[in-house]
């Protein structure tokens, strides 16, 4: 399924370099979130939850230095990292190309790869449902609030759902 992640260039397109905004230990999940810089969401959500990360101009840029660094963190630390969420802003409106770099750097690792979009799973292009254990997908509907548990993960609105490679959706 590794075949023309050129072809999946579809929602995010013309940005050349990721940002990461912040990193961030979730203890009780074991997970490691990385803060991707910038959404394009039009509207964006109402009550964005990190409406600091709109802009694609904050952080540090995802580049060979910063990735090594990342990387001898996960694996310094097999016990406190068993996943990583890639969060955001939102990470599908990066370049794909930068983005799945990205991913695979992760899942390199040997670690459980999350993604955290506000795109619904038929949005979702298939190289990246391909190289991701778990994607939660849907925006924050503050209407459609109602606080739920899917996978150990609490999910704030009723239209967000994660699934699981090869349980919730194939590949
Ligand atoms: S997709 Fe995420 S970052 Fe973008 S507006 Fe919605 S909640 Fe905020």
């Amino acid at each position: 399924m590794l075949e023309d992640v050129n072809k999946i260039i579809q929602i995010g397109s013309g940005i050349q370099l990721i940002r990461v905004a912040a990193t961030q230990y979730t203890l009780g999940n074991r997970a490691l979130e990385l803060f991707l810089s910038g959404c394009k969401a039009n509207p964006h959500c109402t009550n964005c939850h990190n409406p600091e990360l709109w802009s694609y101009a904050i952080g540090e840029v995802y580049d060979e230095k910063y990735k090594t660094q990342l990387i001898n963190k996960i694996l310094d630390s097999p016990n406190l990292i068993q996943r990583i969420w890639i969060v955001g802003g939102e990470p599908l409106d990066q370049d794909h190309q930068e983005l799945y770099t990205l991913c695979q750097d992760m899942k390199n690792t040997g670690t459980e790869l999350w993604l955290f979009t506000r795109y619904d799973l038929d949005e979702v292009p298939e190289d990246f449902k391909f190289i991701c254990d778990y994607i939660k997908c849907g925006r924050y509907l503050p209407d459609q609030c109602g606080i739920h548990e899917e996978y150990e993960v609490n999910l704030a609105s009723d239209n967000q759902h994660i699934y699981k490679k090869g349980v919730d959706y194939a590949v």
